[in-house]
Parts: structure tokens; sequence; C-alpha cells
């Protein structure tokens, strides 16, 4: 039996890409070969040259079709040299990947996103506001909780596409709820991460829902969705020190991080809603008012991984994995960090 291929792509919109799929039917027996879209249409090529090609890093079954049908996350090429198209991140993240592997870099991502239905955001009245946020928070309860049903079909999709989803909960704002993908490598992490996107606005659709990564969906007095990375070497794994210098060499280059952590960071960073300020850079135990937190936990066993807070709903995993892994192990390293 022929088996159908979702191929999974990220495309050329500005500022925040999306991601792009169409199915392609592969005899029985076949690899998903590499494959090819019309980049004019997704804002990655001209009409005149329009030709892009897929190729395929990443397969896992298709929870939604079942069968033999899987997903396949492509990184986008140039066809005349087959070089990496402007828009593709996959393939700088991979040499950072490979330069610092002794590192054994590790990756938690906690995604946090918010259902909007008729152009609002889940569960919010129309024309109004709904109580202040307080409540939502994990919350449980008709009152409290908008689509939860999306969420549990979403998570069992992702266990099935034996992706690492490790957590949801719901969020402070009503209507916004977190997933998390990990511990992994940074490719693998981020390879995931956009599977498990896609799998949401997928499922989201079923609902007449759609899945939203804005960073700042309400303005006021309401949580930001942010993308919290958790992130360990080998060394801080098994020792302190490390993550503490890890947290000091992300400070040498905050500005280069913050311009890379996702549209419109300014407008989630304000240093209200459990966020600290854009501008400054500041790390601390526990602290979740800071840009990199060290968990309470692991503090007290002195070993284990640090929070980067920074980085928006909308970020690209390639782009924040690539950013810390070079930051953090270059400096371990001993090499300069420039920019
Ligand atoms: P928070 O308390 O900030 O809400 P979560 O429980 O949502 O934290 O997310 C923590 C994330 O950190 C999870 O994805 C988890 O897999 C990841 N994590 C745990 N240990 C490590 C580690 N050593 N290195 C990197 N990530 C880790
Ligand atoms: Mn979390
Ligand atoms: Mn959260
Ligand atoms: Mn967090």
């Amino acid at each position: 039996m022929p088996y159908r291929a979702e191929y999974i792509w990220i495309d050329g919109s500005t500022p925040t890409p999306k991601l792009r799929s169409k199915t392609k039917i592969i005899p029985d027996g076949q690899e998903p070969p590499l494959w090819g879209f019309d980049g004019s249409s997704t804002n990655q090529a001209p009409g005149s040259d329009s030709d892009c090609v897929l190729k395929p890093v990443f397969v896992c079954p298709d929870p939604i079709r079942g069968n033999n049908d899987v997903l396949v996350m492509n990184e986008v090429l140039i066809p005349a040299d087959m070089s990496p198209h402007p828009s593709n991140t996959r393939a700088a993240c991979a040499e950072v990947a490979e330069k610092y592997a002794a590192h054994e870099s590790w990756f938690g991502i906690e995604q946090e996103y918010t259902l909007f239905k008729d152009g609002r955001p889940h569960g919010w009245p129309i024309g109004g506001y709904p109580a202040p946020q307080g409540g939502y928070y994990c919350g449980v309860g008709a009152d409290e909780i908008w689509g939860r049903e999306i969420v549990e079909r979403h998570t069992e999709a992702c266990m099935a596409a034996g992706l690492e989803i490790s957590g949801t909960n719901a969020e402070v704002m009503i209507g916004q709820w977190e997933f998390q993908v990990g511990p992994l490598g940074p490719l693998e992490v981020s390879d995931q991460l956009w599977v498990a996107r896609w799998l949401l606005y997928r499922i989201a659709e079923d609902f007449d829902i759609s899945a939203h990564l804005t960073p700042k969906p309400v303005s006021g007095d309401w949580n930001g969705a942010g993308a919290h990375t958790n992130f360990s070497t080998k060394e801080m794994r098994e020792s302190y020190e490390p993550i503490v210098a890890g947290a000091e060499a992300l400070g040498k280059r905050h500005d280069a991080h913050i311009t890379n952590y996702g549209p419109g960071i300014e407008t989630r960073l304000t240093g209200l809603h459990e966020t600290a300020p854009w501008t400054e850079y500041s790390y601390g135990v526990s602290d979740r008012g800071a840009s990199v937190r060290i968990p309470w936990q692991v503090k007290q066993e002195g070993k284990g991984y640090l929070e980067d807070r920074r980085p928006n709903a909308n970020m690209d995993p390639y782009i924040v994995t690539r950013l810390i892994t070079e930051t953090v192990c270059a400096d371990a390293d001993g090499e300069p960090i420039v920019d």
C-alpha cells in the first residue's frame, strides 16, 4: 500500500515565518524523497525562478491520519546549488551543534500559545474582558478553562508521533496554554517543536479554533506568551559552577539574543508579568523576574540546568538553541564572544 507523507516546512513570511505543508503519496517501501514547491507563493522565490527544494530532516508517524502515514519536517534548499535558502535557519544550527557536540547540549522548551475563536482569545466575552487573571493558571472548571479538549488531543498526538513532549499546563491568561518538549539536543528539540506546533494548528483547525504564538495577545494587564528555554551542558548536569558561568556568559551577548528571540519581544519583556525588561540582563536563583533563572532545585542539588526566560512564544527554536549553544559553549571553551 502506498502511504501519505505530509511535508512540513517553514516559509519566508516576515516578521514571523509560518508553517506550510502539502501531501505526497509515496510507493510502499520507499523513503520520503527530496521534493519541491512554489517558492513564489511563500515569500521564498520570485515567480520567474520559483522552485525551492524540500529536504526531509525528521520523519515521524502521522498521528492524525494513522495507517503508515508520516509527518516529514524539511529544510528548504536553493535548487541551483542545493545550498540552504536564506529562510533556512536549521543549517546554521546544525553547524553549531556539531562544533560544540562535546558539551552535549540539552534543551527543554516551554511553548506557550493562545487559542483564538471568532477573533478573540478563546473564553473571552464579546466586547469585554473576563475576570482578571489569577485563577486560570493550572485551573480546573468550566469558568476558568477553555480549550482543554484541544490540549488533550494535541498531547495524545505528540505522544503517538513519538515526540518528546514532557508536560502541559493551563497558563495565566484565559485561553492560554503551554506544552513542553525535551530535553533533547538543539536540532532534535527544534525539529520536534516545529512538528508539535504544526500538530497544534492542525488539531485546533478541527474545532474552528486557531492557535497563535503571538507574544502579547492582549495588551495591558495580561500575561504575554513566551518560550522559556531550559538549557544544560554535560558539565552543568554534573556540577553547579558551569551553570553560573553559563548565566554569566549569556549576559555578555544579551543584545544579540534579544534581537533574535522573536518579533515583538519588547511588547512582552516589559518587566511586569514574570518578565525582566528587554533592555537589561539579569540572572538569579528562583527569580521569575530575571532574564535567566536558576531553578531552586538546581541550586539545592548543586547541578542541573538554567532557564532562559527571554524567548518569545513566536521564536524560531533553530535560532534560539544555536545562539545559546554558541554563547555558552564558546565561553566555556575560552573563545571570545563576538557579534
Ligand atoms: P517551569 O517551572 O519553568 O514552568 P517546566 O516544567 O514547564 O518549567 O519546564 C521545564 C523544562 O525543562 C522541561 O521541558 C524539562 O524537560 C526541561 N529540563 C529538565 N531538565 C533539563 C536539563 N538538564 N537540561 C535541559 N532541559 C531540562
Ligand atoms: Mn512551564
Ligand atoms: Mn509558562
Ligand atoms: Mn518556565
